[in-house]
């Protein structure tokens, strides 16, 4: 690496760590260290911390909560940036209207939505991601996904520039969107309807309920392994396959829904990645379907 990591730990102080050990970043619990993480105080510190680094041509990952990401034992060869707290919070536009800043937590956002008598934000309080994670991979459930709400988002680029897309303008997806790689969400403001908090707490008690009876809870996992697939969900592929009971080393699955693999003690991301590639094959095999991961996986292989 060419960089000047005692120039950059000299202007960046304790926000850039170098061989930071990424497994506490991930619900997996599991990742070895990245070259660099960057975790930025604010807009202007992240600005300039990507002007000073952008001749390096560097490998760069953006983590939120790391709910849906596995971290290979490796770590990772290159750059890991995590929003810090001053790019979170929740603010009222309007009647009807919030913005958000990108490291908020999904369920922070369902709660304020909800004393401000805001509906259709519930389904935020079943996901345990940050805002940017959740508007990156159009995450979801029970019918609803984080683009049936947004307005348009606030991004940087790796050089530094600040722009606000539509969300019109952004190509969302089962599952992802087009957004480039490079693209940080810094914000966004979100858009729900007008209701009483009574019905809105009910919805949203419901939809956690409905989730408590068919996912585990307190678990190191990544939530569903897989996209469900057009004809099948992607838990009756596994199930069908007879696979629900394959584990490599502490790598599981759950008994209680098998599109969730499990960290059940000392796994390693390798135990988890083989578990993924094994299932992966023997659905294949048994029904001709390709499961294509939901999950992101980042970090060097070798
Ligand atoms: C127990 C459990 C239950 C789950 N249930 C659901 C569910 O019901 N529905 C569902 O859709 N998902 C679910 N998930 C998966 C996960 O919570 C969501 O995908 C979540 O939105 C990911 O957010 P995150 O902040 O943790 O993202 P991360 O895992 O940190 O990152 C995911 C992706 O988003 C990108 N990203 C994160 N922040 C930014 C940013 N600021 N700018 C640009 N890119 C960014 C990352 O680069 C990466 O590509 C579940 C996960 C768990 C562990």
């Amino acid at each position: 690496m060419s960089l000047n990591t005692d120039v950059l730990q000299k202007k960046f102080g304790k926000n850039i760590i170098f061989k930071e050990n990424l497994s506490k970043y991930s619900w997996f619990n599991l990742g070895g260290p990245a070259d660099i993480f960057f975790r930025p105080e604010d807009k202007t510190q992240l600005i300039s911390f990507l002007k000073d680094i952008k001749d390096n041509n560097l490998k760069t990952y953006i983590l939120g909560a790391g709910s849906n990401t596995l971290i290979r034992d490796l770590g990772v060869k290159g750059l890991v940036i995590k929003l810090g707290s001053k790019f979170s919070g929740i603010k009222l536009l309007g009647e009807d209207k919030i913005e958000v800043g990108a490291a908020e937590l999904d369920k922070k956002v369902s709660e304020f939505a909800k004393n401000n008598n805001i509906s259709n934000l519930e389904f935020l309080s079943c996901i345990p991601g940050s805002i940017g994670g959740a508007i990156k991979m159009n995450s979801g459930c029970y019918g609803s996904n984080i683009s049936d709400v947004l307005l348009s988002i606030n991004v940087i680029d790796h050089k530094g520039e600040e722009k606000q897309i539509k969300s019109s303008n952004i190509q969302f997806y089962y599952r992802g969107s087009d957004l480039p790689e490079n693209y940080i969400i810094l914000s966004a403001i979100l858009k729900g309807t007008i209701s009483s908090k009574d019905l809105i707490s009910k919805k949203q008690e419901d939809l956690i309920q409905r989730k408590k009876n068919s996912q585990p809870s307190q678990i190191k996992t990544g939530g569903s392994t897989f996209k469900n697939n057009n004809k099948k969900k992607a838990w009756m592929l596994i199930k069908e396959s007879g696979c629900d009971k394959f584990s490599v080393g502490d790598a599981k699955i759950s008994e209680k829904h098998c599109n969730f693999f499990i960290n059940s003690g000392k796994a390693k991301a390798t135990d988890v990645e083989k578990l993924i590639n094994k299932v992966q094959k023997e659905v294949k095999i048994k029904t001709g379907i390709n499961l294509e991961l939901e999950i992101k996986i980042i970090g060097d292989a070798k």
